[in-house]
């Protein structure tokens, strides 16, 4: 275990985001590989920036799930010197914090956005497996009230066995109201992270929808992960066709009054049944984790 960053040495970085920079780090006393996250804070960041930024390590902290990248530390106040190969520091004392970082399971096979680039689609009996193991994952999230909230295919890695699991609780969020009282689904720091809303489902956008107990918010990762197979399948982003302007009024006028979504011709009946059973428009309508385990699609 590291029990500081002076441990680890920087060998390339892995991925830049909205939330910071991932690199891929040896740790010198053992030479395992691992990924290092790294969110900086600038003097001026929002607080709601740091807000979320603490929420996430709160929640890397506590899932412990093989459908879920795992985290092996998260270092407060460690501080990376810029342009160098050594990263320096461990507290520095200041509580502020100048950046967070997380040292996680090093994920070799890259993302399934790196994936689909290189393969366009893939074959229905992956994209079942694919499937699977992320709605594990949901599940298990999700039985610890954790939403995940940002599914994608930037945010599904690969390991070094093809094995799929989740990352990036950069907008995740407990839910905490149990019925009464509306959601929150833009309160501003997750606004602050919103890398893409491509994946996100209608109701996200529709103050009129959200209800209490947050049944809404579950439905959400079920919406984002029917539109990653569909893209697996698609091998293009499916919600937008290659004739469509893709910007903000298109993707809204597609998820609210858009009829079914294109398939490709060769699709089996138990994919379209299960993409249609994760894109129902309506959450209260649409298949819940639980259900889609059970689906022809996957067994
Ligand atoms: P952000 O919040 O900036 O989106 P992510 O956690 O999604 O941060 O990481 C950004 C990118 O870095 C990912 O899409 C992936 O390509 C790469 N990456 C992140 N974590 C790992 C990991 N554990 N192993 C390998 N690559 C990773
Ligand atoms: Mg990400």
């Amino acid at each position: 275990v590291i029990g500081n960053l002076f441990e680890l040495e920087k060998l390339a970085v892995l991925g830049h985001g909205n939330g910071g920079t991932v690199y891929k780090v040896r740790h010198k006393g053992t030479s395992s590989i691992y990924a290092l996250k790294v969110l900086r804070f600038h003097d001026h960041a929002a607080a709601g920036f740091r807000q979320q930024a603490a929420r996430e390590a709160e929640i890397v902290k506590r899932v412990d799930s093989p459908f879920i990248v795992r985290c092996h530390g998260v270092f407060d106040n460690g501080r990376l010197t810029a342009g160098d190969d050594v990263i320096t520091g461990g507290s520095d004392g200041s509580g502020g914090g100048s950046n967070l970082s997380f040292v996680m399971e090093y994920m070799e096979g890259g993302s399934l956005q790196d994936l689909l680039r290189a393969r366009q689609r893939l074959p229905e009996k992956e994209i079942s497996g694919v499937a699977r193991r992320v709605l594990r994952g949901l599940r298990y999230l999700h039985g610890m009230k954790i939403v995940h909230g940002d599914i994608k295919p930037s945010n599904l890695l690969v390991n070094g066995g093809g094995e799929v699991k989740i990352a990036d609780f950069g907008v995740s969020h407990v839910v905490e109201c149990q019925g009464g009282g509306k959601g929150n689904a833009w309160d501003s720091s997750r606004d602050t992270f919103m890398g893409t809303c491509a994946y996100m489902s209608p109701e996200r956008f529709d103050p009129e929808r959200w209800d209490g107990g947050g049944g809404w918010e579950f439905a959400g990762d079920v919406w984002s992960l029917g539109v990653v197979v569909l893209e697996c399948s698609l091998g293009r982003f499916p919600l937008i066709g290659p004739g469509q302007r893709p910007d903000w009024a298109t993707l809204m006028c597609v998820m609210c009054f858009g009829e079914r979504v294109e398939m490709p011709e060769t699709a089996s009946p138990e994919f379209r049944s299960f993409v249609g059973r994760c894109l129902e428009k309506d959450w209260r309508k649409r298949a819940t984790v639980d259900e889609l385990l059970e689906h022809p699609f996957l067994n």
